[in-house]
């Protein structure tokens, strides 16, 4: 060896990626690992057996200092990852809003991490940015929304929501963005409305915002969870003859606990009565409005300002995906469009920058997945596998309607029902109401404990309520078969006790 090949092996580390050999010998294995972990998956338990600290204990505390092989890697993704995952792919997944990727979806992630682009600038990402308006325009056809409507992707719904709430207040012509809302004696208390069934996003939102809590005034809903909107209009009222400037409303379709629909066509009329932004959180629900049978679930929302749905909850992508539909893009554009010297372009006035819209500057080619999702499963084919999870549900709901040890607590417009167990026994009602909240947890514990499906619970006039919710996009009537079984075995074993 002389002495300079000597020096250069010496003092290099090596450079440069994976050569393309071992990419494409990888790349492979993982595609078919992730076919077979499918075709497993029923085997695995669907909430993660593992104790808190569990894996923690198990890595090593500091980085390798040289680089590893992908055998051991990958041995080591079995071997620690695969035991302390919670399985949201399996089909026995019941809990929260259950979801599903989908291998459409898994390929335009995987495409989309091999171009790396970061989508903030059109000249950036021109793909990322055109494919995103069109692909938008797809969803907004198929859920039968108005044209007025563009739509803006971004990560979570709780992020939707609060770039929504932002161009709400943008529109109050307060200088908010300039002058800020601090020491400010000119400002008014600038309130926001949801129901008191709305998710917490809206409230992490406002507290992001700096509008404080207190700006969100929560409305109470009926006997089936949905906004008064009566009472929205007197809290409103209220509000205007106290002083305070009330800006923007959130109306629910589709509410976390219970999946119930605010009455928006009310709701705007009161907006459009006093001027106000109208912010429909429709992330779980919207895209049941791409079954024709199931528009009516958008009704009013063509009046809306603006409007939130996941793809990632009920469109089987991959996490995440989350699409803003806006009217009035220009007023998003003012609250946080900020172009330095560095991003400026010759084209910027022709053409649409993502990062014009929103906190974020980079941001994630997502509009792939749902491009190649859409075009995979066509509209029908999307259509038809969320009216199956509906009748599904409505299936399960019949279930239990029919026993009597066993109540549904919630109407059931779309996949998710809400029960409890309710058997019989003689006993006062405050007695009654302590041990059914008991038995139902431990019905709920007991069923995850089995790894075999998946439950959580919410609480519903105080009571502790069951929540099955269907949409994964493996999931069949042997699952709902098999988990209502479950249930009953635990409600006669705790019975028996
Ligand atoms: N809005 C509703 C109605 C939800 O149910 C959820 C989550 O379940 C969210 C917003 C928040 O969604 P994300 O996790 O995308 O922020």
């Amino acid at each position: 060896m002389s002495m300079s090949e000597k020096k250069s092996s010496e003092v290099a580390p090596p450079t440069g990626d994976m050569p393309a050999e071992e990419f494409r010998r990888f790349g492979h294995e993982i595609v078919d690992w992730i076919a077979n972990y499918f075709e497993r998956i029923e085997d695995l338990p669907v909430l993660a057996q593992v104790e808190p600290g569990e894996l923690k204990a198990q890595l090593p505390a500091s980085p390798p200092e040289k680089g590893e092989p992908m055998e051991a890697i990958l041995a080591d993704v079995d071997r620690l990852i695969v035991p302390a995952l919670t399985h949201w792919s399996h089909p026995s997944f019941f809990a929260y809003f259950a979801t599903s990727t989908s291998a459409p979806g898994i390929f335009g992630e995987l495409l989309s991490a091999g171009f790396d682009v970061k989508s903030m600038l059109w000249r950036t990402s021109p793909a990322s940015t055109e494919l995103e308006e069109v692909v938008l325009d797809w969803l907004r056809q198929m859920m039968g929304l108005d044209a007025g409507f563009s739509g803006i992707i971004y990560d979570t719904a709780s992020v939707s929501s609060m770039h929504a709430i932002a161009a709400a207040r943008e529109g109050v012509e307060m200088r908010i963005r300039e002058e800020g809302m601090s020491g400010r004696a000119d400002l008014p208390l600038l309130r926001v409305y949801a129901s008191e069934q709305a998710h917490s996003s809206i409230d992490k939102g406002i507290i992001t915002l700096g509008l404080g809590q207190r700006a969100l005034r929560k409305i109470p809903t009926d006997s089936e969870f949905r906004m008064n909107a009566k009472a929205l209009a007197e809290a409103i009222e209220e509000d205007k003859r106290n002083g305070a400037l009330p800006f923007c409303v959130v109306a629910t379709v589709g509410t976390t606990s219970t999946s119930s629909v605010d009455p928006v066509p009310a709701i705007v009329r009161i907006c459009e009565q006093h001027a106000m932004w109208l912010h429909v959180d429709a992330a779980y629900a919207g895209p049941a409005a791409i079954v024709p049978e199931m528009r009516h679930i958008l009704a009013g929302c063509d009046r809306a300002d603006s409007l939130v749905l996941n793809p990632h909850k009920w469109l089987f992508t991959p996490f995440d995906l989350s699409v803003l539909y806006c009217r009035q893009m220009d007023l998003l554009r003012r609250a946080f469009s900020l172009v330095p010297e560095y991003l400026r372009t010759p084209e910027q006035d022709q053409v649409r920058s993502g990062s014009d819209y929103g906190v974020q500057l980079g941001r994630r080619f997502r509009a792939l997945k749902l491009w190649m999702i859409i075009r995979y499963f066509g509209h029908e084919g999307l259509a038809e596998r969320i009216r199956e999870h509906c009748r599904l549900a409505k299936l399960f709901a019949s279930w239990v309607a029919e026993s009597p040890d066993w109540e549904i607590m919630a109407p059931v417009p779309f996949a998710l029902v809400c029960f409890r167990a309710c058997p019989k026994a003689g006993e006062t009602e405050e007695v009654k109401a302590k041990r059914l909240d008991a038995l139902n947890e431990a019905i709920m514990h007991g069923v995850n404990a089995t790894g075999e499906a998946f439950l959580s619970h919410t609480k519903l006039n105080d009571k502790i309520a069951l929540r099955l919710s269907i949409g994964n996009i493996r999931t069949t009537e042997r699952h709902i078969r098999r988990v209502w079984e479950l249930l009953n075995e635990q409600l006669t074993n705790l019975s028996a006790r």
